[in-house]
């Protein structure tokens, strides 16, 4: 992994897309069944939208039928970090990209062999960069 990505809200925000802006940066999430990514079926590499970072495979994407690009596995353990979360009257753990720290989602232990996890991400904070 490369080093650590540092900027402040001013860059990011010239950088990104208000959506982009808001999920990443702001930790929002993006309404379920309306991002660019939920029911793709490309393949290829699930790049971090802040700093194109390799988080997730085509390979590990699965139908979670929740809306959002769901994965059992990131692509390398270091690539992403995770963080207690609770808002929101609940306990969950956060997913950040380890490069630049954008919040790209969630990770739940209902997910499919043979991790049994369930990356549950914003398409916001991704980018395919597809396979040809
Ligand atoms: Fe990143």
């Amino acid at each position: 992994m490369s080093n650590k990505i540092m900027k402040n809200e001013e860059e990011w925000k010239k950088e990104l897309t208000p959506e982009q802006f808001q999920v990443c940066r702001r930790k929002g999430t993006e309404p379920a069944f309306t991002g660019k990514y939920w029911d793709s079926k490309e393949t290829g590499m699930y790049r971090c939208a802040c700093c194109g970072n390799d988080l997730f495979s085509s390979e590990t994407k699965f139908d979670s039928g929740t809306g959002w690009p769901s994965f059992w596995e990131a692509v390398a353990e270091g690539n992403v970090a995770t963080e207690e979360d609770d808002s929101m009257f609940m306990r969950r753990v956060e997913v950040l990209c380890a490069r630049c720290d954008a919040h790209l989602g969630h990770v739940f232990n209902d997910g499919p062999k043979p991790t049994g996890l369930r990356y549950c991400i914003n398409s916001a904070a991704l980018k395919l960069e597809k396979k040809s």
